[in-house]
């Protein structure tokens, strides 16, 4: 990633942080990107079809031995606090670090890399341009920033899909959080100028390229409704209680025409939205290969509508966003991505029209909904490396 414009400038708040920190110069420094999601929504969990892209907003994670062998110190620039903790020993999340904490997706990472131990105690600096906490994927970034750190410490690589799932496996004991491995993998694997169609099932993956003359953009809402992570477990709880119903061990194997009675009307509807949205998103990547992207804007209402009115995880200020964006002349197509419940909107835009789409739209959200969303244009970029 070195030498890339987005990385340059993170790259060097972090090791400016890095040397007022701990007044020395850090010996290795990774970046890893955030991610958005193009279309497969709430899939990756029913062991389904995502088509992310990695985007040009990065954490960098900035490192060396520890001044004082016997401490891992941990400074968040963006956050300007600190944490310390002696990593030669078992380290346990809600023990000696809060479960959930900003720190927990560092030390969770350096806990779940067998490597870090060769390496000792590190002084650690992180510094991100991924906003934090509106699904862009800030937590991943950070994760995979630390472990692609240390494949530099110690010269070697894991292997992408091993990171990933080291990662996943942090932000899970760690962070509290039961997470597909989307993100991850994303900010692993990422490619320029191409979306990932990832297979949950099978944990593989190919790129897929950006159609020419689109640009991505990505509009924030501001919001972030409190039921989120309640919701979340429900629809969770619901896939996984249809799939039981229906004799299958995850949805991706569902067909339309076995939905009945067997289910309640939360399952069924969860089980619909998840069936129709794995076909949307086979469709999406095939569309995308052959530079279809009306199909594509096609795709992109219907999968919203879906996870609006079958799934039911959007919000007001989503489907203010997204049907703002619907009027607007050089829209190809938009909706809510990630979680839900607040966060953001993605647009696939005529290329050169964004600047101009982003200020009617938010000028339209403002007035509709009284909120300052905000928006910007993010390229798709490659995945984590050494800087
Ligand atoms: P998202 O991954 O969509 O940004 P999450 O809730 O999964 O949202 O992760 C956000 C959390 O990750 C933050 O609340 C914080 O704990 C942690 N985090 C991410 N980036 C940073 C950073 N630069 N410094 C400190 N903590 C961070
Ligand atoms: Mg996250």
């Amino acid at each position: 990633m070195m030498g890339q414009d987005h990385v340059g400038r993170v790259r060097e708040r972090a090791l400016r942080a890095f040397a007022r920190e701990y007044g020395g110069e850090a010996t290795w420094a990774a970046a890893a990107p955030g991610r958005v999601n193009l279309i497969g929504e709430h899939t990756d969990y029913n062991a389904g079809w995502v088509l992310p892209i990695a985007i040009d907003r990065v954490c960098v994670a900035a490192a060396a031995p520890a001044a004082d062998r016997s401490v891992t110190r941990v400074y968040s620039d963006d956050l300007r606090q600190r944490f310390s903790c002696d990593m030669r020993r078992d380290v346990r999340p809600g023990v000696d670090v809060p479960i959930g904490s900003w720190p927990s997706y560092v030390l969770g990472v350096l806990a779940e890399c067998e490597i870090a131990r060769q390496i000792g105690n590190l002084d650690i600096v992180i510094a991100s341009s991924v906003p934090l906490g509106s699904g862009l994927s800030s937590s991943a970034s950070v994760e995979v920033a630390v472990a692609t750190m240390l494949e530099q410490a110690i010269g070697a690589s894991m292997g992408v899909l091993e990171k990933a799932m080291r990662c996943q496996r942090a932000e899970h004991a760690f962070a509290g959080v039961p997470c597909g491995i989307m993100d991850m993998l994303t900010s692993a694997a990422g490619r320029a100028d191409h979306a990932l169609l990832i297979d949950c099932e099978s944990c593989t993956w190919r790129p897929v390229p950006l159609p020419k003359d689109v640009a991505i953009v990505v509009f924030n809402s501001n919001v972030r409704h409190s039921l989120a992570g309640g919701e979340y477990a429900r629809r969770r709880d619901a896939c996984e209680a249809a799939a039981s119903k229906l004799g299958l061990s995850s949805l991706r194997a569902a067909r339309g025409e076995m939905l009945d009675d067997r289910l309640t009307d939360e399952e069924l509807r969860c089980a619909r939205h998840v069936i129709t949205e794995n076909q949307r998103t086979l469709a999406a990547a095939a569309a995308m290969e052959r530079g279809d992207v009306s199909t594509l804007g096609t795709l992109f209402a219907a999968s919203h509508a879906s996870l609006r009115d079958d799934y039911r995880v959007s919000c007001r200020e989503l489907d203010m966003l997204v049907e703002s964006a619907a009027g607007e002349e050089g829209v190809i197509g938009a909706r809510m991505t990630g979680g839900g419940f607040g966060g953001c909107v993605v647009a696939v835009v005529a290329r050169g029209m964004e600047v101009r789409v982003m200020e009617r739209v938010l000028s339209s959200y403002r007035s509709r909904s009284g909120r300052e969303g905000m928006a910007f244009a993010v390229r798709a970029v490659d995945g984590a490396g050494a800087v």
